[in-house]
């Protein structure tokens, strides 16, 4: 037989835990830059983390413009209707597309688009006018506005503001544009990655075997290539003094002007490939 045995009553005090006031660790000046630069792109931590997260999605893992626009006006739409209303408390406004949020992030692909005449395909600069024809064809380089409505045919204005709003003033668009990024600036962003001066010197350490071809570097350009001062460019007496670089470009394209596989426009790759590089960083 078990008997229940009553336990003695124990009183015990539970002391309260009192938040820290004093900081718990202290960051390192590189750890506050980094968050000064953080606070940058939005105020609040939890947005920037969704910012970063479609971010990643759409770099990385090829997710499309419209699905991350979805991610992002879902997010947007559970902060404003959560119970704390104070979620989007911030004078800086949730993005609501990934091209906001790529603009923000400083996440560009370091081209600058041209307009160009798509007649004679002349290019002109970025900063061109909407309402700059082509001199060589006349032909206008922006899609027209229809701005033909004059004052008198503007509706009277009414004192109480429309139920849909009147649809924005469009800009003019290019009606042909071509990206262009220069390789003097594409070599600035590529010496910004750590090691890469390293790297374009490190074909010079490499073990060449007699008579076997297995890369840019046993092929006779490569040994023979003379620079402007006559010197041989990659193995003259100077060029153990500057970085020199060896680059081969590429093209290949589907179609000159339209085929069965791209009735409206045809497609090309380019590549311009620094060749100093271990083939697996080319
Ligand atoms: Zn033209």
């Amino acid at each position: 037989m078990i008997r229940s045995t009553a336990l003695p009553t124990v009183q015990v005090v539970v002391p309260l835990i009192q938040p820290a006031r004093a900081p718990t660790h202290v960051l390192s000046p590189e750890s506050q830059a980094i968050l000064r630069m953080a606070a940058k792109y939005h105020p609040i931590w939890y947005i920037r983390a969704v910012m970063y997260l479609v971010g990643i999605l759409h770099t990385e893992h090829h997710v499309s413009f419209a699905a991350c626009d979805l991610v992002l006006r879902s997010v947007r739409f559970l902060f404003e209707h959560a119970a704390d209303k104070s979620l989007l408390a911030s004078p800086t406004p949730m993005s609501q597309t990934l091209t906001n949020v790529l603009s923000k992030l400083d996440l560009r692909d370091g081209f600058s688009v041209h307009p160009t005449c798509y007649s004679c395909h002349k290019i002109f600069s970025p900063d061109t006018g909407t309402d700059v024809y082509c001199e060589d064809c006349e032909e206008p380089l922006f899609d027209t506005v229809d701005d033909a409505a004059g004052e008198e045919d503007q509706p009277p204005v009414n004192p109480i503001p429309p139920l849909i709003p009147p649809p924005k003033v469009q800009t003019p668009k290019p009606i042909l544009v071509c990206p262009i990024q220069l390789p003097s600036r594409a070599l600035v962003d590529f010496f910004k990655i750590p090691g890469m001066f390293r790297a374009v010197n490190s074909w010079k350490t490499r073990v060449q075997v007699p008579g076997e071809m297995r890369c840019m570097q046993d092929g006779a350009v490569w040994d023979e290539m003379r620079g402007a001062d006559g010197q041989r460019f990659f193995y003259g007496p100077s060029a153990e003094d500057e970085i020199r670089l060896g680059v081969t470009l590429s093209l290949d394209w589907f179609g000159r002007k339209s085929s069965s596989y791209g009735p409206t426009h045809s497609s090309g790759a380019m590549s311009l490939t620094i060749q100093n590089l271990p083939t697996a960083l080319r």
